[in-house]
């Protein structure tokens, strides 16, 4: 088998992906149509998709416009949702998180419950016709004020082991130190809820600290760990997954190139890695290639892509019964796991 087959063939888990800079593009013109606005296909891909040459997050946070607009009713969450995951299990995903923020949704009335319940259909639904299975983070806001990041958790946390499997916290990162939120994620511990966050993807080393000592179970991106041994070492230690997003962390200029992304230091420094795809219409790229680009700049092997499976296995948000079931997945394809572990 060639490696571009193997990694076409391989499953695949995901456990980084924003469903609104996710919706697929003809899922998008569809609900434009409804709300009685013609687009084209390449219309709305162009509105959605960061240019060639696209190097900064601000560029980058304005492809959101337009999928914001679309998801503010049930009914569209519901179908962005269905329409990403059937997509996303065309490529064997076998496991999605997908994440969102339903506080932001509520423009037009819906409320978070709503909001969630909503996408938690549209998941099943993919799931039923398609076999994937699937969680939802559930994202407090950056720009947010508290109580409603607040009120948002103690709704969701109500919906966990039932659609919800975990937070997290998203927003421009740059403006807001992950120290304004102890408050937030200490509520998050003393609810039950675990938690991702996006930390150290504007270069912030503080901001991984930060959210390691709160007791976050991943870092969503991580980036700015890269050439530091002893936070290398500390999430190593707590077996903190670092969610590394190859193509978004290029087209925001963390990183000059595929070629400086910091896969194999953080994998030989021990911290499992899960490769995942961000925002897969917005930065135009699915798992399959992620991986492409990984290995096509020497960085993975694949062994280190059967690492990366089970790793991510592990740091699924879900249950001993789902990790199992990803497990078994991951021996059918793989043959095991690199090293003989479990
Ligand atoms: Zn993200």
């Amino acid at each position: 088998m060639t490696t571009r087959n193997f990694i076409k063939r391989m499953p695949k888990i995901d456990l980084h992906c924003h469903l609104d800079g996710s919706l697929p593009p003809e899922t998008a013109k569809r609900i434009l149509a409804d709300m009685g606005e013609t687009w084209t296909r390449e219309d709305v891909e162009k509105a959605m998709g960061v240019p060639e040459d696209c190097r900064s997050l601000a560029a980058y946070l304005a492809c959101f416009d337009l999928p914001i607009r679309c998801l503010q009713t049930a009914g569209t969450l519901e179908a962005c949702a269905h329409d990403m995951a059937v997509r996303a299990a065309a490529e064997n995903t076998v496991y999605l998180e997908a994440r969102f923020a339903p506080s932001t949704q509520g423009v037009l009335g819906l409320g978070v419950r709503e909001a969630i319940e909503a996408v938690d259909r549209g998941l099943k639904k993919a799931g039923e016709e398609t076999g994937i299975e699937t969680g939802i983070i559930v994202c407090a806001m950056r720009h947010l004020p508290e109580e409603v990041n607040l009120a948002m958790f103690r709704t969701a946390r109500e919906m966990l082991g039932c659609g919800v499997c975990a937070c997290d916290i998203a927003g421009d990162e740059a403006s807001y130190p992950m120290s304004l939120y102890r408050n937030l994620f200490e509520e998050a511990r003393r609810l039950g809820l675990p938690f991702t966050v996006h930390a150290g993807e504007c270069g912030s080393r503080e901001n991984i600290y930060e959210a390691i000592d709160l007791g976050a179970a991943r870092i969503g991106h991580g980036t700015a760990a890269a050439g530091d041994r002893a936070l290398q070492a500390l999430a190593a230690e707590r077996h903190i997954c670092f969610e590394d997003c190859p193509t978004s962390n290029v087209q925001t200029s963390i990183l000059p190139d595929y070629g400086a992304n910091p896969v194999r230091e953080f994998r030989q420094a021990g911290i499992p890695v899960a490769v995942s795809t961000d925002n897969r219409t917005v930065s135009g790229t699915d798992l399959t290639q992620e991986f492409e680009k990984l290995q096509a700049y020497g960085l993975l092997t694949e062994d280190d892509m059967a690492g990366i499976y089970f790793d991510s296995a592990d740091a699924a948000f879900g249950g001993d019964d789902l990790k199992e079931r990803l497990y078994q997945k991951g021996r059918a394809f793989f043959g095991g796991r690199p090293g003989g572990r479990k």
